[in-house]
């Protein structure tokens, strides 16, 4: 992303936010936005289903990146970390004390730290982690944090489905898909509608990723709702427009 297009995601970002933290669980009736930092916003994309967004640090020009938190029964699912300790932990403190969910379990999507930066963290706390054996490796390599748990492929958690589509962003991204709510979560493999072009491509393999994105078209039909990695969720246009700037 450039920074004209970065600076207008903050803008929309800021001016999207938000009610106040609320005492009292956060229904289905309840507020459906949260503030819970300066730089951490929760807000409801379906029932049960929040999408999380978080601010970097000035050396990365506060580039917002998401992530989700799932609610299973009487628990919570995280998929992606924030960028850093802090943020993971005080997500894992609003699962636990807004929305009376604590969290069970985490997913990292791929190697790099807008997904991974809060592993430590969650580890610390004795929460399970899972990614990709391929994300453990890369991240070990690159000296970043490391997933404890890994699977190749794909795997369930709890209601979530984590699949390996094939290399597109990066050598190792996965997407999650939420059957209950037709939610796909596809981070970084998947740009947003304002996105220009493909953002950051050092790790990427372009010539592999349309393919990649026909197998998640393939794999999940009943999506309805995409996730990027980064900026405004859409529909499964989405992927088309990944399909575009990839031409
Ligand atoms: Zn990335």
């Amino acid at each position: 992303m450039n920074i004209p297009s970065l600076r207008l995601c903050i803008v929309l970002l800021l001016g999207t936010a938000c009610a106040s933290t609320p005492e009292r669980a956060a229904l289905d009736d309840g507020p459906s936005e949260y503030t819970v930092a300066e730089d951490i916003h929760v807000r409801r994309l379906a029932p049960g289903v929040w999408l999380h967004t978080t601010l970097a640090g000035e050396d990365f020009d506060r580039y917002p990146a998401n992530g989700l938190l799932i609610e299973d029964g009487g628990e919570t699912l995280l998929v992606d970390t924030g960028w850093n300790a802090r943020h993971a932990e005080q997500l894992v403190a609003w699962a636990r004390d807004t929305l009376h969910r604590p969290v069970r379990a985490a997913v990292v999507t791929h190697f790099h730290e807008d997904r991974t930066g809060g592993v430590p963290a969650l580890v610390a706390k004795g929460l399970p982690v899972y990614g990709l054996e391929d994300t453990a490796r890369l991240a070990k390599e690159r000296g970043l944090p490391v997933p404890p748990r890994t699977f190749s492929q794909e795997q369930a958690l709890g209601p979530l489905e984590l699949f390996f589509p094939g290399a597109g962003h990066a050598r190792d991204n996965i997407v999650v898909f939420h059957p209950g709510s037709g939610v796909l979560f596809g981070g970084c493999f998947v740009k947003d509608g304002a996105a220009k072009d493909l953002g950051n491509v050092a790790d990427a393999a372009v010539s592999a990723w349309p393919a990649s994105l026909e197998r998640t078209r393939e794999r999940f039909p009943g999506l309805q709702v995409v996730v990027p990695g980064h900026g405004a969720p859409g529909g499964p246009e989405l992927l088309g427009h990944t399909e575009e700037l990839l031409r």
